[in-house]
């Protein structure tokens, strides 16, 4: 077997690649990047130029909150879907009658309206589409490659030098659809249509 049929897998871990972020447009809809800059990240979006520094979560957030009662000690619990950066859950007590706002602990989910989105502004990404009933993904373009190169290969290798536990590693960690050698061909079509996808 010849050497460009044989993939290696190089132990990447999905938190290496997070270096940076091809999102859609909060403004417009147009690929904009998300890279490092001074400590921090900022968007800024190829097509209308908008500018973003981290600060709004335009991604899926819940609000949980698991109190008692501040005057009967009844307990209270409450989980739900907000928008923004809303810290605080109004809850009605259904044994004494009193309502009050509670903080909510906050989370952040990667999936939002069913596409992944990107870990610092909870933008859908670029680079993704469905492959039926599963959404094939990247983060960037040589995340794309990556994904491509292990797609292509016949021949799936681990690496002898394995980091961290071994469900830690991106590869073995893949969707069973991209794993499947009978979806080469579909797949290989579909990294091509996202690496030239234009709006
Ligand atoms: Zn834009
Ligand atoms: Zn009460």
């Amino acid at each position: 077997m010849s050497d460009q049929k044989r993939f290696v897998d190089p132990g990447t871990h999905l938190s290496d690649l997070a270096t940076h972020f091809v999102v859609c447009c909060p403004k417009c809809k147009g690929r904009a990047l998300i890279n490092p800059y001074e400590n921090t990240w900022r968007l800024a979006c190829t097509k209308c130029f908008h500018v973003e520094e981290p600060g709004h979560w335009y991604g899926h957030l819940t609000a949980y909150v698991s109190v008692k009662c501040r005057e009967c000690h009844h307990p209270l619990t409450r989980n739900t879907a907000v928008d923004g950066q809303w810290k605080k859950l109004k809850l009605k007590c259904p044994h004494c009658g009193d309502e009050t706002e509670y903080t909510a602990h906050l989370s952040r989910h990667s999936m939002h309206h069913g596409l992944m989105t990107d870990p610092v502004f909870g933008l859908p990404l670029w680079l993704q589409k469905s492959f039926g009933q599963d959404l094939f993904w990247a983060y960037h373009y040589e995340h794309l490659s990556l994904l491509e190169q292990y797609v292509k290969a016949k021949l799936r290798e681990r690496s002898i030098i394995a980091r961290g536990s071994k469900n830690s590693l991106m590869f073995s960690r893949l969707p069973a659809f991209i794993r499947k050698a009978g979806h080469r061909v579909e797949l290989l079509k579909l990294i091509k249509e996202l690496q030239i996808k234009t709006l």
